[in-house]
């Protein structure tokens, strides 16, 4: 019996890896505070639940289109014009099971054996897994903290080839926080108009941002433009992007995200989703209208709560002993730089969780380019974010000198 080779150059996300290890520990009766998530801790709104479970009782528990709701993709389109300040038809809409299928549509439709795409390191694992996954050589982008965690287009100039087939930019970042401005969208965009890569562009963190995001632009949630690289001009043609309803809204068991697409290919979207999903849960699918529709308040009263929370938990960091610690404009995570403790990443997250009681990601869980940095998730209360920084605290205190 044989497995594919390709289907074994997937690497798995380690925050899951990291959250088993935790609950084992807690199993054991030790006190962890979790630090490690990508949800936020706050519940779906009200509204959204309501309309999901009035469309279970309405019987609205069978397959739907393949594409999504009519509704749905119409609502989706207007509101992506809105913040977009593109025209959007719902032809170019596809609602899928959570966001992450238009990464796997979007790389293996367009990148195969021989071809490269260029992805951000550190960056979301599944960029690099799923590119191995399709053949294609994944071509990792340094981002630079000195540049609060941007690319630097010299860097990025040098790395695009004849075989780059897309290149995916994710603003704001996981796991930096970092926000992508007008200026580093047009330097891709001049290299996309001369050659004939797509953009992949991972919106999922839309709208969860705290200055604007650079350059003049006003940033959401719900007000303003978003910086899109789809509105620079010839940009929205050859551009995938990727959004969904998990982070903003809170609903990421909901499983409920979209790709809106260039027309060359809604087809070949449409064809993933119909040979390996079907659809999108159709319950689901009008939650996510009443997201759309309804109050946008719950998702600014969130925003504030993660600002806060930011702040508290950059100064704290800033006060640790061997750690600095950026501010960053977008998501929820932090991504200090831990060099002045000596210890590499991964050691120092092993450690943390074994003998402080903190969970949080080493940075290398996101590419080579994030050693000397750990990941915290700030979706977890103020009394936990201070819990953690006193038990960071203690345990550096013991070991950095000042
Ligand atoms: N893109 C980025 C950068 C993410 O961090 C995530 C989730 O963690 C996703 C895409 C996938 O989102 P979803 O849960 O909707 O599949």
């Amino acid at each position: 019996m044989k497995i594919q080779p390709r289907a074994q150059r997937f690497t798995v996300e380690s925050a899951f890896e990291v959250l088993a290890r935790a609950r084992q520990l807690e199993s054991q009766g030790r006190s962890v505070v979790h630090l490690e998530i990508g949800q936020p801790d706050f519940p779906t709104p009200r509204h959204i639940c309501d309309a999901a479970i009035e469309a279970m009782r309405a019987g609205k528990t069978g397959y739907g289109p393949s594409p999504g709701l009519p509704e749905l993709r119409r609502a989706i389109a207007e509101e992506t014009s809105r913040s977009r300040g593109i025209p959007v038809r719902p032809e170019q809409v596809i609602v899928t099971p959570g966001a992450k299928p238009i990464l796997f549509y979007a790389i293996n439709s367009l990148a195969g054996e021989g071809d490269e795409v260029i992805y951000p390191d550190p960056g979301f694992p599944m960029y690099s897994s799923i590119t191995a996954y399709s053949g294609a050589r994944p071509v990792p982008l340094t981002l630079r903290e000195e540049r609060r965690f941007r690319f630097d287009p010299d860097e990025f100039r040098a790395l695009l080839s004849p075989r780059t087939r897309l290149v995916i930019l994710n603003s704001p970042h996981n796991p930096t926080g970092g926000i992508l401005t007008r200026s580093d969208l047009e330097v891709v965009a001049e290299e996309a108009r001369r050659s004939d890569f797509v953009v992949l562009s991972d919106e999922i963190y839309r709208g969860i941002q705290y200055e604007g995001a650079g350059e003049g632009e006003p940033a959401g949630p719900g007000g303003g433009r978003d910086l899109s690289i789809t509105f620079l001009p010839g940009m929205a043609e050859r551009t995938v992007i990727l959004d969904g309803f998990s982070k903003r809204y809170s609903m990421t068991g909901w499983r409920l995200g979209y790709g809106i697409l260039p027309d060359f290919l809604t087809r070949v979207f449409d064809y993933y989703n119909v040979n390996i999903v079907s659809c999108a849960a159709t319950f689901s699918q009008l939650g996510a209208l009443a997201a759309i529709e309804g109050s946008q308040e719950p998702v600014r009263a969130m925003v504030e709560e993660f600002r806060r929370r930011r702040d508290f938990l950059v100064d704290g960091l800033n006060r640790l002993p061997g750690v600095s610690c950026l501010r960053p404009e977008g998501a929820f995570y932090v991504f200090p730089n831990i060099r002045g403790t000596s210890l590499a990443a991964a050691e120092l997250s092993r450690k943390l969780l074994d003998e402080a009681g903190v969970a949080a990601l080493p940075g290398t869980a996101f590419g080579p380019a994030g050693e000397g940095h750990l990941r915290l998730s700030y979706a977890s209360s103020l009394a936990n974010l201070s819990e953690a920084i006193d038990r960071i605290g203690k345990f550096l205190g013991a070991r950095v000198p000042r």
